[in-house]
């Protein structure tokens, strides 16, 4: 480790107080501390902050004019800043041509690879097809057919003044059917003029006169050449050319350039559907859902609204003519009457027909609503879903196509590219491709990504896959001097991967880069050469230093925390769920998932784990929550989850997905507007002395009170063309958000500009007589957000803190007595050791509601404080998608095959700390 460090001087930026702390320099640094603290302020808005403006000062003065607009961190001084890279949890991927292979650089390695290792074959004989010289011809014909007689050919197409133009050249002579024949305008009739050139023995000391022959015959045919060779059973004709064509049958091929092997270039792009590997087709199964009924009991879903009743009679009138009889149920009727139904017959333009219809008729929005709703994406027939287009994956190397080597999951594809026998000419040519490919792929296998199949579509990754692959192109791009700061890399990864994780983040660090990590997970923490431990509470009661220095066993063990609390809790509230009432998913196979069956107890908090990979989201988000919401509350549009049914649904009234996604992007929500606790505020706000104040002029979302430049927000985005929008200050209301008469209402001494600056935990003291808007205030602090200010823009909270907002707005009272069933993604996201013990009581306070809660989870101390785990696997990919064990945690600790309960089984038996212990067993 370098004695030199990155400095930071009185750092104010939101909640830190006046914080100083020193960085070593190449070196591993974890930042931790209780949700609130002030992580995220120190790690990125600072830190991160002050390296931005430092990498965009080094650029062009163009650049360098926006960046005194750039809000500077309020810090006194940070000296030996580097250059920044952020890594966070966000899937930024929207574009559907980018995949794994493509956001890592692999596939720009892959294509170099296949240009100069590839063998291109023909598309229509799949012989193989290479370029010819005269020479290589010559060679070849003398090795295939020494001592026959042979005859050359130049192949001339006729136009006019051919014959004219051969004939001055010297050709006088045409090879016809086996014979010799004079060149005359008769054969002007011909397409193509066979102009013989020679005709010799093929023998080894004639070669130069065959090269003179060849090289001849190739410049008339302008590079193509026919040989007649004389065989025992007569001429048998054969076709070179030094054009890049089939040789067996004159098919042209394709160069093997790079862009021939990118579904981003025009070249290599399937030309059917354009490189996005799916076209749309129609979903039969919705159109017609029930096919037990006949044509006349109108099982046709589109054709039952009033504006297409009419094809009905189109149908009727020509039904009988065209053999399709409408008393038959759907299901046994003849293939060729079935074939009529969808494709048409006589005047029956078929179904099919009616939807080509609709397709021109889409600059209406009921018809692109109609559509949408019958539509499905099939995978492209003319290049079964690899995206690319014949003449490329006509180009093999041992066989596979360059999207075969794709379909590879990282962890084949490792053992194939490290296993791979080159020659010495290859190795020559293409080694320093393989070492390239090669090393990305060993960063996302010790990423714990080695189930992710290269083709895989990087949108259709979670937060936590994509940082991860980010981190691995990290590695891969070879940068050193740079600081990283990456945002809890361990979220979506089973504890089995945490230790692989930290040697990542260490290879980072030796690469010569300096690595600060905000995280939790007790593996990382007792892994990392530094640590700074912030605190002790959240909001106004973090941003102080708690504890900094180097890696030592005491600060790690109060950094890490002890689990005490969470045990005592679970022990006094876990439920038996043996008995209880349970919805059962039937025949489950999204992605991964082998036609499983796994039932839910109701009643309690049920666990889901697994290793990352292992097809948990695939289960509860596709086959529960949408397969719910397509089958159950009608939204047949949506595509599903694939399963045969969900069975006893009617024991609850609805299921809620709680997932981390941003909450809007309006920098007008906060904290109090999301659980309504503003609409109680504004009414005591409104003066009772002054009729022209009311209530409504205080909302952010109507004219009225609100400034009228901001709207309320208090800040106006900037548009930066080519950096991020930036967000400033309002001129108008100095940040004030309100009118200046709205400014000057006061209830108890605060304005309304003050009351938005006060936490929730403040609020709840400052309104304590209100008990309605108690209520819905004390629904944020149970959920841990007691820090937060009212006013806090929900634009800015991460992606837990979003999770438990939307979590606290299912506490706040209802009147509805509905039975629930909340799912969550990864609750302790973003959560330390003590804001566990929270959180579940805040489970256990839906729970006694009488809702179900059902979280999916790598937290060792949650899972071990629910009633029910259900535990998928045994590994990712296709080595998951089973049932590996369910029951209490006790028992699933005690199944040898789950590897969820190798690490249940010491927390279990010991109430000690979660952390150590799971790090001692790897
Ligand atoms: P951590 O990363 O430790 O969870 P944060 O650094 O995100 O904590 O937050 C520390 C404090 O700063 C909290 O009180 C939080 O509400 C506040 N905060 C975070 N972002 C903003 C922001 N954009 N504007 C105002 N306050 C913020
Ligand atoms: P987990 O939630 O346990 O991490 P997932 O359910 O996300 O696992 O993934 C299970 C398997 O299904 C993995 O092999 C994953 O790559 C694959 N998978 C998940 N989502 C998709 C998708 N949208 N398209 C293709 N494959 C997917
Ligand atoms: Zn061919
Ligand atoms: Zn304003």
């Amino acid at each position: 480790m370098s004695s030199s460090a990155i400095s930071i001087s009185r750092a104010r930026t939101h909640n830190l107080v006046d914080l100083s702390v020193d960085i070593p320099h190449g070196a591993l640094t974890v930042i931790t501390g209780p949700s609130g603290s002030g992580k995220s302020s120190l790690a990125f808005n600072t830190l991160y902050a002050e390296g931005q403006r430092r990498f965009v000062e080094s650029m062009s003065t163009y650049v360098r004019q926006f960046l005194e607009r750039m809000d500077r961190p309020d810090v006194e001084s940070i000296e030996g800043i580097l250059p920044a890279i952020a890594i966070e949890q966000k899937n930024s991927v929207k574009n559907a041509r980018s995949t794994v292979a493509t956001v890592t650089e692999l596939a720009d390695y892959a294509r170099l690879f296949m240009t100069w290792a590839g063998t291109t074959h023909c598309v229509r004989c799949d012989a193989v097809v290479t370029r010819e010289t005269s020479g290589s011809i010559s060679d070849k014909l003398l090795g295939l057919f020494a001592g026959r007689r042979a005859v050359l050919i130049a192949p001339v197409t006729t136009d006019d003044g051919i014959l004219e133009d051969l004939r001055k050249a010297g050709f006088y002579r045409l090879w016809i059917d086996g014979a010799i024949e004079e060149i005359s305008t008769n054969h002007s009739k011909l397409e193509t003029l066979p102009v013989l050139i020679d005709r010799l023995t093929l023998d080894h000391a004639k070669r130069d006169r065959l090269n003179e022959a060849v090289e001849s015959a190739l410049g008339v045919g302008s590079g193509k050449l026919v040989v007649f060779v004389q065989e025992d059973a007569g001429w048998t004709s054969h076709t070179w050319a030094t054009a890049f064509i089939c040789n067996r049958c004159g098919q042209e091929a394709q160069d093997p350039v790079p862009q021939l092997f990118s579904f981003n270039s025009p070249l290599g792009a399937c030309p059917e559907c354009q490189g996005y590997g799916r076209v749309m087709g129609v979903d039969w199964g919705k159109v017609i859902p029930n096919r037990s009924l006949r044509l006349d009991e109108i099982p046709i879903e589109p054709f039952n609204s009033p504006a297409y009743e009419s094809c009905y009679d189109d149908l009727e009138a020509e039904a009988s003519r065209i053999g399709l009889p409408l008393d038959v149920p759907i299901d046994q009727l003849e293939p060729d009457a079935y074939d009529a139904l969808i494709h048409g017959r006589g005047k029956w333009y078929g179904i099919q027909g009616f939807f080509d219809w609709l397709e021109t008729k889409k600059y209406k929005v009921h018809v692109r609503v109609l559509i949408a709703r019958y539509r499905k994406y099939d995978s492209c027939p003319t290049c079964d879903g690899t995206r690319l287009r014949p003449e490329a994956r006509a180009v093999r190397f041992r066989d596979r196509s360059i999207a075969e080597l794709f379909a590879m999951n990282v962890g084949e594809a490792r053992r194939f590219w490290e296993y791979l026998p080159l020659s010495s000419e290859e190795e020559a040519r293409t080694g320093h491709l393989r070492r390239e490919i090669l090393n990305r792929l060993i960063y996302l296998d010790e990423v714990g990504l080695s189930y992710l199949t290269l083709d895989r579509q990087a949108r259709t990754l979670s937060g936590g896959e994509a940082q991860r692959i980010n981190l691995a192109a990290a590695l891969g791009n070879g940068l050193t001097n740079t600081l990283y700061v990456i945002d809890e890399p361990t979220v979506g990864l089973h504890p089995r991967d945490s230790d692989r994780l930290l040697t990542v983040l260490g290879r980072l660090r030796d690469a010569g880069n300096t690595v600060v990590v905000v995280e939790h997970d007790p593996t990382i923490i007792s892994g990392a050469d530094h640590i700074i431990q912030l605190g002790p509470g959240a909001g106004r009661f973090g941003g102080r230093l708690v504890a900094a220095g180097p890696n030592s066993p005491a600060i790690t063990k109060a950094a890490i925390g002890t689990s005490t609390d969470v045990d005592e809790l679970a022990d006094a509230t876990r439920k038996d769920l043996e008995n209880t009432d349970r919805i059962i998913i039937r025949g489950a196979r999204s992605h991964n998932l082998r036609d499983i069956d796994v039932a839910i107890p109701l009643g309690g908090l049920v666990a889901i784990t697994g290793v990352s990979g292992s097809g948990k989201s695939s289960l509860i988000r596709d086959c529960l929550y949408n397969a719910y919401r397509r089958h159950h509350r009608g939204e047949t549009e949506l595509d599903a989850g694939e399963i045969e049914a969900i069975e006893n649904i009617d024991l609850i009234d609805d299921i809620q997905f709680v997932d981390q996604s941003p909450i809007g992007r309006s920098a007008r929500s906060n904290p109090a507007t999301y659980v309504k606790a503003w609409d109680d505020i504004r009414k005591l706000l409104a003066p009772a002395d002054d009729k022209r104040i009311t209530a409504r002029d205080f909302s952010f979302n109507v004219d009225g009170g609100r400034c009228e430049s901001c709207l309320g927000s208090g800040t106006v985005s900037i548009d930066m063309h080519f950096l991020a929008d930036v967000e400033v200050t309002c001129d108008q209301c100095q940040g004030r958000r309100f009118q200046d008469r709205i400014l000057r209402v006061r209830h108890h001494g605060k304005n309304v500009e003050d009351i938005l600056a006060l936490t929730v935990d403040e609020a709840i003291r400052f309104f304590i007589e209100h008990r309605g808007l108690i209520r819905k205030l004390n629904a944020l602090r149970s959920v841990g957000l007691g820090y937060l200010t009212l006013g806090q823009s929900t634009a800015s909270l991460s992606g837990g803190e979003a999770q438990r907002l939307k979590l606290a707005s299912f506490l706040v009272p209802r009147q509805d007595s509905s039975r629930r069933l909340f799912l969550f993604d990864e609750p302790t996201t973003g959560l330390h050791s003590t804001d566990v013990r929270q959180l579940l009581s805040t489970f256990r306070e839906l729970i006694d509601r009488g809702h179900s809660v059902v979280v999916i989870e790598h937290n060792l101390e949650l899972i071990q404080a629910s009633d029910w785990v259900i535990d998928l696997g045994p590994g990712g990919g296709d080595e998951g998608g089973l049932l590996v064990a369910e029951g209490p945690p006790e028992r699933v600790a005690a199944n040898d095959a789950s590897v969820t309960g190798f690490y249940l089984r010491e927390p279990v038996a010991d109430t000690g700390s979660v952390g150590s212990t799971a790090s001692n067993q790897s």
